[in-house]
C-alpha cells in the first residue's frame, strides 16, 4: 500500500516499521502496535494518553486470547464508560457483528447489482471508519485489496486480531482521520462507510476525501441516521426527539434525561444530506429501498400498505438514509439510467440496531 501525507498530500519517506515521514511538511507518522498512525487529530471520545494505556492493555493480552477472548477482555476490563448492564448488550453486539457483517456483505452485493453496479474483479475497497474490522474481513473474502481506516487505534488492534484469525493478511489497517486520508488520489474502486458520517468533525471534508480517493466511475456507499426520524429514536442514545431540538440543546437534553453527554455526533436531515452529497458528487443518488420485507414493526407494515405513495413522505422521517453515489466515469453510465429520483431507505429501529 502506498501512502501520501494526510496533511499536505506530498509523498512520504517509508521508514517502516518505525515511521513514515513527509518530505515536504516534515510531519512524522509513527507505527503504533504495527499500525501506521496518520491521524492529524485525536479521537473525540478518549485522550491520547488514555488511548495509549488501553492499546497497551490490549497488546499485553494479544497473544493469550483469541479474537473473542480479546473482545470480551476489551469490553469487560478496558471500556470504562459503560454501565455493567450496557456492557452485556455491547459485548453481544460486538461478538455477533462478525457474522452479521458477512450477511450484510452478501446483501450489499445484491443491492449494488439492483443498481446496475458491480464491484470489478480484484477491485480495491476502502472500508472508511472500519471500527473493529468486521466488514473489512467480509470484503477480504471477495478481494485481497481492502484497506480499513479508523480513527480508533483500539478498534484497529481488534480488527487486526480478527483478520489474523480469519487467515487474511492483516497489514491493511490504518489509523487516520476520515477528513484527511493518507491515501493516494483515485486509488479505490469502492468506498464503504457505515455509521461514520454522523461522527466526523467535518462532514463535507469527509465526503470530499471519499470522492478524492475514488477512481473515475468508483462507487461510494454510506449510511446516515436521519436527524428528523419519526420512526426511530436517536440511535446512539436511544432517546426520542433529540434531532428536533436545536443542535446546541441536544447535549444538555441528553444529560438531563440521564443518557450522558451527546458530543461528537451530528445527524443530518434528508435535506441536509441530499444537499451535501449533491454539492460534493455533482448529484445526489440516494437509493430507494423499501424497508425490510420481514419487518414486523408497525411502521414497516404501514409502509408496505401505503407504498408507493408513502415512499416520498416516509423518506423525510425514515430512521436512516442509505446513499449510493458514483464518481462520473465509464462504469457509472450503466447505473445512471436506473437512478431514482431522491428517495430514502427506511429501516425500523429494530432493524437498525440489529444491523449497525
Ligand atoms: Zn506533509
Amino acid at each position: 500500500m502506498t501512502f501520501v501525507c494526510p496533511g499536505c498530500r506530498h509523498d512520504l519517506k517509508d521508514e517502516a516499521p518505525r515511521a513514515y515521514s513527509c518530505m515536504a511538511c516534515q510531519r512524522e507518522f509513527p507505527f503504533i502496535a504495527g499500525i501506521p498512525d496518520f491521524r492529524l487529530f485525536d479521537p473525540p471520545y478518549v485522550s491520547r494518553r488514555e488511548e495509549t494505556a488501553r492499546v497497551n492493555a490490549l497488546l499485553d493480552r494479544y497473544r493469550e486470547f483469541d479474537w473473542e477472548g480479546l473482545t470480551r477482555f476489551y469490553v469487560r476490563r478496558i471500556l470504562t464508560d459503560l454501565a455493567p448492564d450496557q456492557k452485556d448488550a455491547h459485548l453481544e453486539h460486538r461478538l455477533t457483528l462478525r457474522y452479521r457483517a458477512r450477511e450484510r456483505e452478501k446483501l450489499l452485493q445484491a443491492q449494488l447489482q439492483d443498481l446496475g453496479y458491480s464491484l470489478p474483479a480484484g477491485c480495491r475497497i476502502l472500508d472508511l471508519g472500519c471500527g473493529s474490522g468486521e466488514a473489512t474481513v467480509a470484503f477480504l473474502s471477495r478481494t485481497p485489496h481492502v484497506t480499513g481506516v479508523d480513527i480508533s487505534l483500539e478498534e484497529l488492534v481488534l480488527a487486526r486480531k480478527l483478520c489474523e484469525e480469519e487467515g487474511y493478511y492483516s497489514g491493511s489497517f490504518v489509523a487516520a482521520c476520515a477528513e484527511s486520508l493518507p491515501l493516494p488520489t483515485q486509488s479505490f474502486d469502492f468506498v464503504y462507510s457505515m455509521d461514520v458520517v454522523e461522527h466526523v468533525r467535518d462532514q463535507r471534508a469527509f465526503l470530499l476525501e471519499a470522492r478524492k480517493v475514488l477512481k473515475d466511475g468508483g462507487g461510494f456507499l454510506f449510511n446516515s441516521p436521519n436527524r428528523y426520524s419519526l420512526v426511530a429514536a436517536e440511535p446512539h442514545v436511544n432517546l426520542w426527539g433529540v434531532g428536533f431540538l436545536p443542535r446546541n440543546l441536544a447535549d444538555p437534553y441528553c444529560r438531563l434525561r440521564g443518557k450522558g453527554p451527546y458530543s461528537g455526533k451530528r445527524l443530518l436531515s434528508y435535506r441536509e444530506l441530499t444537499a451535501i452529497v449533491k454539492e460534493v458528487f455533482g448529484s445526489s443518488h440516494l437509493f430507494e429501498r423499501r424497508p425490510n420485507p420481514k419487518s414486523q414493526s408497525l411502521a414497516g407494515k404501514l409502509y408496505h400498505a401505503l407504498a408507493p405513495f408513502s415512499v416520498k413522505a416516509y423518506t423525510l422521517i425514515a430512521a436512516e438514509h442509505l446513499v449510493f453515489t458514483q464518481v462520473p466515469g465509464e462504469n457509472s453510465k450503466k447505473a445512471a439510467g436506473r437512478q431514482q429520483p431522491a428517495a430514502g431507505r427506511m429501516k425500523d429501529s429494530k432493524a437498525h440496531s440489529a444491523e449497525s
